[in-house]
This record gives C-alpha cells, structure tokens and sequence, in this order.
C-alpha cells in the first residue's frame, strides 16, 4: 500500500517536473527568439538617425548658385555696376589725375567661376586649394556681365589696369588664358598682383600707389577688396564700418554681388577654419533673423 502510494506521488512527481521542464522549455525558446528578433530590427535610436534626411554639406549653396546662373536680375545687377563705374570713371578723367588707374579683383568680380561652385554641390565637396587650382587650370570661368566692356573702355580711355586677386600666382597663365577668351585687356603679368603670401590686398594697392599710380576706382565682390579694415571683423562690425564708409559705394568703391561665398559667410563662423560642416551649419542657422510667428 505505501508502495502504491509511493509510485503514484512519484508518478505525480514525475508529472510536475515533467510540465516543468516543458514550460522552461519554452521560456527559454521564446527568449532566444525574441533576442534573435531584437537583433535583426534596429534599435529605436538607429531608426530615427536612419529616417533623419542625410543632407549633403553644399547643398546649402544650391539657391545662391542658381541665382547667379540664372537670374536675370544677377545679370541685371552686374551691367548696373559697370556701367555707372563707366560713368564714374568719365567724371573723375574730367579732373585729370596724372596716372590713373583702376584695381579689380578678379574672382566674381571679372570672372564668374559658379560653375566650379557647381561641381562642389555636385559631388558633395567643399572648397578645397586643390580642386580650386584644377578649376583655374581649366581657364573655363565665365565673364561677369558687363566687366569685359568696362575694362575695354578704361583701357580706351587711357587708364592702367591692375587685377588684384587672391588667385594663387601659379594660376597666372591659365588666368591670363582664361581673359583672353574675352578680349580682355592689359593681360601683361604686370598688371596682375595675386596672391603670395596673404589674402589681405592692402600692401598689393599700396604697391601700386607707391608705383606713382592714382587709384581711382577700386572693384569687387568683397569688401576687402576695398579696405583691409573689413577683413577679419566680425559680422556687426562689418555692418557698422560699411555704413561709416556709405559714401564711398558708388563713388570711387563699385560692388558686384556675390552671394555664394566671401567674408560675410567667414564671419558668421568667427572665421574659425576648424569647424566641421554640421558645426557651420549650426552657425548660420543661428545666424538667422526670425520671425516671431
Ligand atoms: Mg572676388
């Protein structure tokens, strides 16, 4: 009888730890699956990066070049500096200064060299020394509207030309190539200042005054291509120095428009070359004026 009830516990037993172990059976398998699971989808912060739109680091400059491409009003805005620097100039030979001449800069201001920016939002590359040196090896930038006419008419009217550009002076003869496609004039390397160990111009046009020569129109894109007291402020100041200096713009400064690069966008990153693209993103998003909607 005890042995009968001793089999049948045992049996019971068996029982019991029997279902146990098919139960831990599947705990353990539903585990592994869910961990199997787990593994093949991405964690939720993997997600949101991966559904975060990836936008390349030149887009940014999409709209400014398409402006300077297409606009007519770009166009419309070039022709309007050149023609009233034609004026001024006929104004100021009425005065006879003894040896006149007129400095230019060269990159947006002769030459219109959009389609290398282009290319950078094309393939997704920021400026860089060596693919700008294989763009001016190309000789193949555009004449700015109107600049051609203009320097063909100083050149007419008795006036020396110097182009002061931060162009690299290994650059020269693919430059001097590259204005020649135009009929420009006065192309000698001697009416060229570029660029040798800074890109501040005020020692190059003191040079040419201390050549004997009287500058009396000075042309470009940035406003350090007037005065060096514009090259390293801030973008307050640069506001408040072009204000005191309001008189002089259309006078003996004549400014082409250039919203695709320049001072102004080096200083809305404090002219810190460090930073990487999402940092200068960053810092002209804050730059942003807005609107309290
Ligand atoms: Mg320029």
């Amino acid at each position: 009888m005890y042995e009968g009830l001793g089999f049948l516990f045992i049996r019971i037993g068996n029982g019991y730890f029997y279902r146990q172990r098919i139960a831990m059976k599947y705990l353990y398998l539903s585990a592994a699956l869910s961990v199997l699971l787990s593994a093949c989808q991405p964690q939720s912060e993997e997600i949101t990066k991966a559904q975060e739109p990836q936008i390349p680091s030149q887009e940014y400059l999409v709209a400014a070049t398409l402006w300077v491409q297409h606009s007519a009003e770009y166009r419309a805005l070039c022709y309007q500096a050149y023609e009233w620097a034609g004026l001024r100039l006929h104004s100021i030979l009425q005065n006879a200064p003894s040896q006149p001449a007129v400095i230019l800069d060269l990159d947006e201001t002769v030459l219109d060299n959009s389609a290398f920016t282009g290319w950078q939002i094309e393939n997704d590359e920021p400026f860089s020394y060596d693919s700008w040196a294989k763009w001016t090896a190309f000789a193949e930038a555009l004449e700015v509207p109107g600049a051609g006419d203009f320097l063909r008419l100083a050149d007419s009217l008795g006036v020396t030309l110097f182009y002061v550009s931060n162009r690299d002076t290994s650059a020269l003869q693919e430059t001097i190539q590259n204005m020649e496609r135009f009929n420009m004039p006065q192309l000698k390397p001697e009416h060229f200042l570029l660029k040798t160990n800074t890109s501040g111009k005020e020692d190059r046009r003191a040079e040419i005054e201390g050549r004997g020569y009287e500058v009396v129109l000075l042309i470009g894109d940035n406003l350090g291509d007037f005065h060096e007291k514009w090259d390293k402020a801030d973008t307050a100041t640069r506001q408040r120095l072009t204000n005191e200096s309001r008189s002089r713009f259309g006078q003996d400064y004549i400014v082409l428009p250039n919203p695709i690069y320049g001072t102004w966008e080096g200083a809305l990153y404090n002219f810190d070359r460090s930073l990487n693209d999402s940092e200068r993103d960053a810092h002209r998003k804050k730059a942003l004026r807005v609107a309290p909607l």
